[in-house]
């Protein structure tokens, strides 16, 4: 079974909590997609010059701009925002956890043409351990969380196990 929380997680963890335990209860089902091991994001040869779309024990999914030491995340509107930036954070975290430093994160929102830094503070740190916390929390519940109707409900893939 799959344990890891993922960077999709994360956003869904600030997008909405039910949406988050459909989501993992769809994944647990699916069979493991192929995996990069972290080592290739260290190794200088994996990369060509500049983009590179890596994944990362299925955890992170993002793009890595070598020149820069740059990850970057595409989002279509700043809608969710704040989920947008605590995903971007836990890829941030999540190789920091595995001895990657030094790299800097932006949110690109091509559409709008603005992008976002992010940083990872140690605050940040904290918070995203009792978030993973709560997330593993979470898969152990047998029962999706009460339903609240949230914004993105109109636009959601389980919208109509929620509004039946
Ligand atoms: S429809 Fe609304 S409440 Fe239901 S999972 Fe989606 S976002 Fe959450």
């Amino acid at each position: 079974m799959e344990n890891r929380v993922t960077g999709v997680m994360i956003y869904y963890y600030f997008v909405c909590k039910r949406k988050l335990w459909y989501f993992i209860n769809e994944i647990n089902m699916e069979s493991d997609n192929e995996n990069v091991m972290l080592g290739k994001l260290l190794d200088e040869n994996s990369y060509r010059r500049d983009d590179k779309h890596i994944n990362i024990d299925n955890v992170i999914n993002i793009d890595f701009i070598k020149e820069h030491q740059e990850l970057h995340e595409i989002k279509k509107s700043k809608a969710i925002e704040e989920a947008g930036i605590w995903q971007v954070k836990y890829y941030l975290y999540y190789l920091k956890q595995r001895g990657v430093k030094g790299l800097t994160a932006k949110i690109d929102y091509p559409l709008i043409k603005k992008n976002i830094v992010v940083e990872l503070s140690e605050d940040d740190e904290v918070q995203l351990q009792k978030i993973v916390a709560d997330i593993e929390k979470l898969k152990m519940q047998e029962q999706p969380p009460a339903f609240e109707k949230q914004k993105i409900c109109g636009k959601c893939a389980y919208h109509d196990l929620c509004f039946i």
